[in-house]
C-alpha cells in the first residue's frame, strides 16, 4: 500500500509499504478514503513541528472506509463510513483525571508522533473511530470533521457565549472553522485578515464583520463597535504571538484570550492590565470528545464544507497538492487527498 512519509525534514516521499493487519480484538482495519492536508502536516513536512519525529507518515484529518473487524467489534461492519480520532492518551495522569486528555502527559498524536492517514489502510482500535453516515456526507467531506472538533474545542475553550462579541486574527481553515463555531454559539464576530480573498470567505464562515488590518485601524472599528468596552474573546489563529500583547489592550473585562497557535518567541504582556480586567489565557491543543457533535452538525454545515476544501488530488498527486497549499497566492484552503 501507498504512504506519505517524512524521511526527514524537507524531504517528502510516497512509499510502498506493507498493509498492515488487526493483531487486536477490539482493532478495526480502516480504508482510507479522504485525508485533508493540515497546516501542521506542512510543518512536520519543513521541520517546524515542535512535537515531530521522524521517520513519519503524515495526517491527522481522516475519513475512510471499515474493511474489517475484529472479533469483539460489534458495532461496526466492513463498508461503514468512520471518521478517525487523531489522538490517544493513558486515562490516569493529571489531565487525563482532569478531563483534558488532549494534552495528556503520554498523549500521541497521529502523524507527528505516531504514524498518521496519508496511507491506504490503518489499523486502529475501536475507540479509535467514529461512524458517520456517507450519504449524508461524501469521504471529502468527512475529512474537514477533524479541523472543526479543533475549532469546537477552542470556542469551548473560550467559552464563546450568546451575545459575545468574538475577534478572531487569521482567516485560514482554522479561523473560518473558528469563527464558524463561534457565531452557531450566538456570538458576533469580528474576523482580522490581511489576505483580502481569504477576507472575502470569511464572510459565509459566520463572521459579520472583516477587518483588513493593514487597512483599517482594528482597535479603532472594535472600540466603535463596543462603545469603548472592548471585545470578550480573541482567538489567536493567525500564527503570530505578539497578538497576546495586543489582546489585553483590547479585550473587555471578563475577557479571554484563546491562544490556537505555537509561535514559540516570546512576547511582553501587560499584567496590570491582566488583573485590573481580570482576563483569562488560555491554551487550546487539539480536541476531546468533539467528534460526536460535529459529525452530527457537519451535513448541516456542507455550503462551508464545500467552499473551505478548494482541490482534491489523488495521492499520486502528493507533491502538486503541497506545493499548492503552501503557495500563499493559489487561493487554497482545504486541500484534501484521496486514496
Ligand atoms: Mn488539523
Amino acid at each position: 500500500m501507498k504512504a506519505i512519509t517524512i524521511l526527514k525534514p524537507n524531504q517528502m516521499k510516497l512509499l510502498e509499504v506493507e498493509k498492515p493487519v488487526i493483531t487486536e480484538p477490539d482493532q478495526v482495519l480502516v480504508k482510507i478514503r479522504a485525508t485533508g492536508i493540515c497546516g501542521s502536516d506542512v510543518h512536520v513536512y519543513h521541520g517546524t513541528n515542535p512535537y515531530a519525529s521522524y521517520p513519519r507518515v503524515i495526517g491527522h484529518e481522516a475519513a475512510g472506509e471499515i474493511e474489517a473487524v475484529g472479533e469483539n467489534v460489534t458495532d461496526l461492519k466492513p463498508g461503514d463510513g468512520v471518521v478517525l480520532e487523531p489522538i490517544t492518551y493513558c486515562g490516569e495522569c493529571y489531565a487525563c483525571r482532569n478531563g483534558h486528555h488532549n494534552v495528556c502527559r503520554e498523549l500521541k498524536v497521529l502523524g507527528c508522533i505516531a504514524d498518521g492517514t496519508f496511507r491506504e489502510y490503518m489499523v486502529v482500535p475501536r475507540s479509535q473511530v467514529y461512524p458517520f453516515d456517507p450519504s449524508r456526507m461524501s469521504y471529502v467531506q468527512a475529512a474537514v470533521c477533524e479541523p472543526y472538533t479543533i475549532a469546537a474545542q477552542a470556542n469551548w475553550r473560550g467559552d464563546v457565549r450568546p451575545g459575545d462579541k468574538v475577534l478572531v486574527h487569521g482567516a485560514g481553515p482554522i479561523g473560518l472553522l473558528t469563527a464558524d463555531i463561534a457565531k452557531s454559539r450566538g456570538a458576533t464576530v469580528i474576523v482580522s485578515e490581511p489576505n483580502e480573498s481569504r477576507l472575502a470567505m470569511a464572510k459565509n464562515f459566520g463572521a459579520d464583520y472583516g477587518v483588513n488590518p493593514r487597512k483599517e485601524d482594528l482597535d479603532e472599528f472594535i472600540g466603535k463597535l463596543t462603545q469603548g468596552e472592548g471585545v470578550n474573546v480573541v482567538f489567536e489563529a493567525a500564527g503570530i504571538p505578539a497578538l497576546i500583547s495586543h489582546a489585553v489592550h483590547i479585550l473587555s473585562p471578563a475577557g479571554r484570550f484563546v491562544a490556537m497557535t505555537y509561535g514559540k518567541e516570546p512576547v511582553p504582556i501587560n499584567f496590570k492590565e491582566i488583573n485590573a480586567k481580570e482576563l483569562t489565557i488560555l491554551g487550546t491543543r487539539h480536541q476531546y470528545q468533539k467528534f460526536p457533535e460535529i459529525i452530527e452538525q457537519l451535513p448541516e454545515r456542507l455550503d462551508r464544507v464545500d467552499e473551505l476544501i478548494t482541490h482534491v488530488f489523488p495521492v499520486e498527486k502528493y507533491e502538486e497538492a503541497f506545493a499548492v497549499l503552501e503557495d500563499k497566492e493559489s487561493g487554497a484552503g482545504k486541500v484534501v487527498l484521496t486514496f
